[in-house]
């Protein structure tokens, strides 16, 4: 496919999109500006970042570590006056924690105070050795789906781990994120993390992110007060390889 071909889909996918999340919000009473929309680029090539960013979107989510450095070196080549803002929104090993600081500007899956603790280690030293300037910003990653391991912590488990999060001075607790059952009621799910993410508010009222809803059910998680939606699909289609 032509640059110009890609483009183009690129651009009739993103204004879809946009429709959806504009009458998701109408349907709730909500302004399309409280959700913001997060582009899952996994799997897709950094000339794909580029024009969805020239189409005016700035952030961008990654879900496996390896990749998601190269890709942003890239972009970062591609586009060197391009602002774009990175999620990490994938399971996270704890070895991994030093090279996800150096490009990610926001974690979203933190399921564990072992892992907490890897990254306020790693920002500690990226920030000493000037790597990044700022805190990391953090999603508490919340398992709505007990039987399978799709990562994220127990729901009874968060509001402890949100608050270590909140007495490390690198690590900035900003909400919380999960991932509907797969072949569950998302309605369900989505309700359960807005009791969750209210009780996380009441302790930390700065954590007001709630990230749900990805292709499939961002209506649901618009209606119950997401304020990030995580599509992939419905933006840059079925899934392509970007390397061998
Ligand atoms: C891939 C992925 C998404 C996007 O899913 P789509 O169904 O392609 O929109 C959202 N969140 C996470 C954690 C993902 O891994």
């Amino acid at each position: 496919m032509s640059e110009q071909a890609r483009r183009e889909e690129l651009a009739a996918s993103l204004a879809e999109v946009r429709g959806r999340l504009d009458r998701a919000c109408r349907a709730a009473g909500r302004s399309p500006a409280e959700v913001e929309l997060l582009a899952v680029t996994k799997n897709f090539p950094a000339s794909d970042v580029v024009k969805l960013s020239e189409l005016g979107l700035s952030s961008f989510a990654e879900n496996r570590e390896q990749e998601a450095r190269n890709k942003v070196a890239e972009y970062a080549g591609l586009r060197p006056d391009g602002s774009a803002r990175w999620h990490m929104v994938g399971q996270l090993q704890r070895n991994k924690a030093r090279s996800v600081v150096r490009w990610a500007d926001v974690v979203e899956s933190v399921d564990s105070d072992r892992l907490a603790e890897a990254l306020a280690r790693a920002t500690a030293n990226a920030l000493d050795a000037g790597d990044r300037e700022h805190p990391l910003d953090v999603l508490v990653q919340v398992n709505l789906d007990e039987a399978v391991g799709r990562g994220g912590a127990p729901p009874a488990e968060v509001p402890r781990l949100a608050e270590m999060i909140t007495r490390t001075s690198e690590l900035r607790l900003r909400g919380v994120m999960a991932v509907a059952p797969l072949g569950g009621d998302p309605d369900m799910a989505f309700a359960t993390l807005s009791e969750i993410a209210e009780r996380v508010r009441v302790d930390h009222p700065e954590a007001v992110d709630v990230s749900a809803g990805m292709s499939g059910d961002l209506e649901s998680a618009v209606a119950h007060g997401s304020t990030r939606v995580r599509v992939g699909t419905a933006l840059l289609g079925g899934r392509r390889l970007i390397s061998p």
